[in-house]
């Protein structure tokens, strides 16, 4: 049987993709052998909660704001009116995949193993553990991993290490900041996680592993009948790590694109122009570049304490929809940093 599109993972760019494809009739098939514990800190961020909402079937808990530290100087932001929820991962990735289901897509639990745009380009076929699955177009929604990386997806990655902890939980995200990134604590129903990422190899602690890109966008993703999305694509924020809101988004997007390019609407490179419309990372990117030393991370949270003006724009950066700063923000922002 032949597919309209065959999407490979059903993380939150893969569900999503399928969802929308099928929603709007597009015969869909969704391969992920569904057996992989994800490590996420489960943070859905306001950026996301405006967007999406969230259902009581995957939140743990309501965050009301963030605390900051290097070494012993530490801020807390206590968020005016946004909101960030803290989420169970599985039954999240659970019930994303099961509204593609719902809407009439096909999950198979099953392995891809190769991916190949047929010689005549008319179509795609991918290979699975089980299977071959004939399909006109596919999308790349596997992640960082094997397959993803054969197609030109991302190839440079924080490591982590999360353990879940039997303390209280409160009501707040903590920031740990150090060089290479920072440690986390996430509070959950009746637990919290923490965790920690170098970019150098896994910290040596215990607990689960797991990879997040760290480079941004690669270069191309698009070919002539494949698309790329989500982690897959390096769409995670700097500074922050945040990868769900952009998995998704760019799922959806990929699903529109591919639909008018199935009704000869839209060519495959608009998904490349839509995206770059869409995701803005500079304001994040910069963030990073100026806290590449320990007194530039002394000074972020020192400001963030003592500096009123200073404080509300990061909480403005943290929990508005669009990221993007204004002029005036970013010179104020680079001129406090740069007196380090
Ligand atoms: C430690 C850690 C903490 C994080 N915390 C947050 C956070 O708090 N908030 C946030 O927004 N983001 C967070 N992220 C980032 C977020 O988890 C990712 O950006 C997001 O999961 C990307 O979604 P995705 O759908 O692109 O890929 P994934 O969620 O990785 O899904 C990929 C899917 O593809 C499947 N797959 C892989 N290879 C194949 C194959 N060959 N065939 C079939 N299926 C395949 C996998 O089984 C998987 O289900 C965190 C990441 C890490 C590592």
């Amino acid at each position: 049987m032949k597919y309209d599109v065959v999407v490979i993972g059903a993380g939150p760019a893969g569900s999503s993709a399928a969802s929308a494809l099928s929603s709007l009739g597009h015969k869909t098939v969704i391969i992920d052998p569904c057996d992989e514990k994800k490590v996420c800190a489960g943070v859905l961020t306001a950026q996301y909660v405006r967007k999406y909402g969230v259902n009581e079937a995957f939140v743990e808990r309501k965050l009301k704001g963030v605390r900051i530290a290097f070494r012993d100087v530490k801020a807390e932001i206590n968020y005016r009116q946004a909101v960030e929820y803290s989420i169970d991962r599985q039954a999240y990735d659970n019930f994303n995949v099961n509204e593609a289901i719902a809407t009439g897509s096909e999950l198979r639990k099953d392995l891809a193993t190769s991916l190949v745009e047929t010689d005549s380009g008319v179509s795609v076929s991918v290979s699975t553990e089980k299977d071959t699955i004939d399909a006109e177009y596919a999308i790349i929604a596997s992640g960082i991993s094997d397959l993803s990386r054969q197609f030109g997806g991302t190839t440079k990655y924080a490591f982590c290490v999360q353990q879940k902890k039997d303390v209280e939980p409160d009501h707040y995200f903590e920031m740990d900041l150090h060089k290479d990134g920072y440690s986390w604590i996430v509070p959950k129903s009746d637990h919290v996680l923490t965790g920690t990422s170098s970019i150098i190899d896994y910290p040596d602690i215990p607990g689960e592993k797991g990879l997040i890109p760290i480079d941004g966008p690669v270069e191309k993703t698009f070919s002539d009948k494949i698309l790329l999305t989500g982690d897959a694509a390096g769409f995670v924020s700097p500074f922050e790590g945040e990868g769900l809101y952009y998995a998704r988004r760019s799922g959806e997007i990929a699903a529109e694109i591919l639909s008018g390019v199935m009704s000869g609407k839209y060519q495959m490179k608009d998904y490349e122009d839509r995206w770059k419309k869409e995701f803005d990372f500079s304001t994040l990117d910069i963030i990073s570049g100026l806290l590449s030393s320990d007194r530039a991370l002394e000074m972020f949270v020192r400001e963030i304490r003592d500096n009123t003006r200073f404080h509300a724009l990061v909480e403005d950066i943290l929990t508005k929809e669009n990221k993007k700063l204004s002029l005036t923000d970013k010179a104020s922002f680079i001129k406090v940093l740069k007196h380090v």
